[in-house]
């Protein structure tokens, strides 16, 4: 029988199965990802083959190669990882310009990882309905920067619901995890969406980011129209995964698009002569905002770097 792991808890994950019912299972044999140790074999969104038993439980006993996957290491030091999500359709990253801010390096390094990742994200601009005139013009430059560079954006207002048939209708029949700064919406978008359910994007993941403990729960909710919505730990934000300096541009698109004409070949874009993406921000071809945000990804690793050495 085959069926979608929708729910992880340690060692049991349910299946929903082909013919619409949830079995309990756990893993028989050894699925393990190549180069990673995980301290979860199976996860979330992944599509099993299970061999059900006299009890009424199961074994999964195969897993579908994955389209993609979304994991986060214990700690920055920690070989060990678990695997929140798996063949993730895209991300949906609730924004808001004021009331809190998000900003631009926040979404930047979100949107550098989910490219590593091979998520495609959507910006959702939410509380439009207490913007000022300055945050709109400044929302709507956002829009433009983002659209241009090939990231679809949306405004949306939870409070009112104007704009929540469009969403409704982006996240039918995928598979999406809901992210962004705490207080931006996401609970209430998602109670909107899902009447009735609780879920516990925003507290969790701060335990976890305190390092508090090691959550292994992950769980999909079903959407009324079709589809999921990951609430896992950590989704907040993806973290950082580990990204070599030289790969850290791969995951601009427009930055990497115009490195092709830089004159060495592991340029870092920062003050190597002949670099062709110097260049195009300051001709504003690359947004100053993107640039900046493409340099702190690059200085942070050069921290942490020096870090491991003493
Ligand atoms: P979360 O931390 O991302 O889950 O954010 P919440 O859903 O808890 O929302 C934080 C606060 O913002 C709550 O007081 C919500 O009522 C409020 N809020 C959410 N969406 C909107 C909106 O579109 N407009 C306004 N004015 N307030 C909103
Ligand atoms: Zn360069």
């Amino acid at each position: 029988m085959k069926g979608l792991v929708i729910k992880n808890t340690g060692s049991w994950y349910t299946v929903f199965t082909e013919d619409g019912r949830c079995v309990e299972s756990k893993i028989k044999g050894n699925f393990r990802l190549k180069g990673i140790r995980t301290t979860n074999p199976v996860a979330v969104g992944d599509r099993v083959e299970i061999e059900e038993n006299r009890e009424g439980t199961a074994f999964i006993c195969q897993i579908e190669e994955r389209k993609n996957y979304i994991i986060r290491r214990a700690s920055n030091l920690s070989k060990q990882a678990h695997i929140i999500a798996a063949n993730v359709d895209q991300a949906m990253l609730i924004v808001t310009v004021n009331y809190p801010i998000t900003t631009t390096v926040f979404i930047d390094r979100f949107l550098a990882t989910a490219e590593a990742y091979r998520v495609p994200v959507k910006l959702v601009f939410n509380k439009i309905d207490r913007y000022k005139a300055e945050d709109k013009e400044y929302m709507q430059g956002l829009i433009h920067l983002y659209t241009s560079i090939g990231y679809p954006c949306t405004t949306l207002c939870a409070k009112t619901e104007e704009g929540l048939d469009g969403l409704r209708a982006d996240l039918k029949d995928k598979i999406t995890v809901l992210s962004g700064h705490s207080g931006v919406g996401k609970s209430t978008i998602i109670n909107k969406l899902i009447p009735g359910v609780s879920l516990r994007t925003g507290d969790i993941s701060e335990y976890h980011n305190k390092g508090m403990h090691t959550t292994t729960f992950s769980e999909m909710v079903a959407l009324p129209e079709g589809g999921y919505l990951i609430d896992t730990p950590g989704i907040k934000g993806f973290g950082t995964i580990d990204m070599e300096d030289a790969e850290i541009s791969h995951y601009f698109p427009e930055i990497f698009k115009v490195s092709a004409g830089c004159k060495f070949g592991n340029c870092t874009h920062r003050h190597e002569p002949g670099c062709a993406v110097l260049r195009a921000v300051e001709e504003h071809y690359i947004s100053e905002s993107r640039y900046k945000s493409y340099l702190s990804i690059l200085e942070d690793k050069e921290e942490s770097k020096y870090r491991e050495e003493y």
